[in-house]
């Protein structure tokens, strides 16, 4: 038994190795987060909080690496030839529209120069804790991309093909008759999407969707199934933070190899 540990060990350690000395993947990451706030959550949804001091060192690391920030619409005019992307850029997600992403998350943004995509679940908006539309509104005008995450935030998979169909189409029909600028892109509500929700998608004039899944992205990545890592409340600060910039890249990896 301690030999068959060993021997797991080992081919455990070499796999790894194997896979830091693989050339560096092509692609940028996108970034998954949620909250941004001190408040003390609930013990289920505190993983989903980065406070606001490590926030702001986590863009302070990403500036000096020499990232820069862009929206999946600046990522879209680069797939069709309008625009190139910057030299090492990077996409900051927000999901489930909470008030502490104008509140918070903004003025740390701004101070950084920085621009992200925030998804809203429309049904929520201006309920306690979640943003207003007035906060979209201002958003936009500041420079961020604000995105749907369904009108219930229901895993769409589990949905039939009429209640799919609604939640993408009225969560940004609601958003542009309420006066924002196109929606084009869509976060999976748990991350679950397949072949027939892309393809509605396509349909219903949406441009990209983020998925749960880690790895990079380049401009041949499928744009309704683009790669984020999450960025849980960190237990070991930046550090921590590094690792899962990281994991972005070893998924790369991985998929280059399979
Ligand atoms: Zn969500």
């Amino acid at each position: 038994m301690r030999m068959f540990g060993g021997a797991i060990f080992i081919l455990s350690a070499l796999f790894a190795a194997v896979i830091c000395i693989l050339p560096e993947p092509e692609g940028f990451p996108i970034l998954e987060y949620h909250q941004v706030t001190d408040a003390q959550l609930d013990p289920a949804f505190e993983v989903y909080n980065v406070p606001p001091d490590e926030f702001a060192a986590q863009l302070d690391y990403l500036q000096a690496q020499g990232y820069t920030t862009i929206t999946l619409k600046d990522f879209m005019y680069a797939v069709r030839g309008y625009r190139p992307l910057p030299e090492k850029p990077i996409v900051l997600t927000f999901d489930d529209g909470y008030a502490d992403n104008y509140t918070k998350m903004l003025p740390i943004l701004e101070a950084h120069n920085m621009t992200a995509v925030v998804y809203v679940i429309t049904n929520e908006l201006g309920r306690p804790g979640y943003l207003t539309f007035d906060n979209l509104k201002d958003m936009q005008r500041r420079g961020i991309e604000i995105g749907s995450h369904t009108a219930d935030h229901l895993p769409l998979t589990s949905l039939n093909k009429i209640t799919q169909r609604r939640q993408v189409r009225e969560s940004k029909i609601f958003l542009e008759w309420s006066g924002l600028e196109p929606i084009c892109s869509l976060s999976y509500p748990n991350g679950a999407f397949n072949a027939e929700i892309e393809e509605m998608l396509r349909e219903e004039n949406y441009l990209t969707a983020v998925t749960g899944e880690a790895g990079l992205n380049t401009l041949a990545t499928n744009p309704f199934e683009l790669r984020r890592v999450h960025i849980r409340k960190p237990r070991f600060g930046l550090t921590e933070f590094k690792f899962r910039l990281f994991k972005a890249t070893f998924f790369a990896k991985l998929k280059n190899i399979f």
